[in-house]
């Protein structure tokens, strides 16, 4: 895969600051999420040079401090509601300024697919939903669900963002965790969605 379109890296100097930034686990997910984004590029028609570098580049900026993030959040001038939040909803929201500079990436497309993995949006990309799919379906994921979802993502992306964002909003209440907005809009648009187009 040649990245240089994109990035001033090659694949094997981009492995290996993503794999530094982050624990042994976590870079296999991310390794598993860059397969099947490539799986779901393929058979969805997603260029598949995008769909490796949003998958490799999607949770880099997970491990890093909260400060940080919150400092972020005054400097990019974002919503200062986000403050509110936490890292589940900062490292792709606002981590995608931090990949954005930390690689010299200003491909928007990549941007906003990063920005969107975790809590989606009304409308997504072709590349935005392959990776909040792939995030979810990739081989090392185990819980429940997860084959239906395989299953679904195999049929149709479409139904398969839709699963996955109602999965994840009964997950969250169950547990009584904060739903946030984007989520919810995300869940409402692929509802009416698939009601329109059926
Ligand atoms: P990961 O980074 O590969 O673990 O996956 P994601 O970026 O998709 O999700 C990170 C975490 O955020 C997971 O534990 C999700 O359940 C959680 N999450 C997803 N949507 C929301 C939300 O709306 N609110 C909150 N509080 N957490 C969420
Ligand atoms: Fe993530
Ligand atoms: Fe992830």
């Amino acid at each position: 895969m040649n990245y240089r379109d994109y990035i001033d890296l090659s694949r094997e100097e981009l492995l290996e600051k993503v794999a530094t930034a982050m624990s042994e686990k976590r870079f296999r997910h991310v390794l598993g999420v860059e397969q099947a984004a490539l799986d779901l590029a393929e058979r969805y028609g997603c260029d598949a040079t995008k769909a490796s570098l949003a998958a490799l580049l999607h949770d880099y900026a997970k491990e890093v401090a909260d400060e940080v993030f919150l400092a972020l959040i005054d400097q990019k001038d974002l919503d200062p509601d986000l403050k509110k939040w936490g890292n589940n909803i900062w490292h792709g929201l606002v981590g995608a300024h931090l990949i954005a500079a930390d690689f010299g990436l200003v491909d928007p497309e990549i941007f906003q697919a990063i920005q969107r993995h975790t809590v989606g949006a009304s409308q997504m990309t072709l590349l935005d939903k392959v990776l909040y799919v792939a995030d979810y379906i990739e081989p090392g994921r185990d819980f429940p669900g997860v084959t239906e979802a395989r299953i679904i993502a195999s049929q149709s992306l479409d139904q398969a963002v839709a699963f996955e964002t109602a999965q994840t909003i009964a997950h969250l209440a169950k547990k009584g965790i904060p739903i946030y907005p984007q989520t919810l809009e995300t869940y409402n648009g692929y509802v009416r969605f698939l009601k329109e187009n059926k």
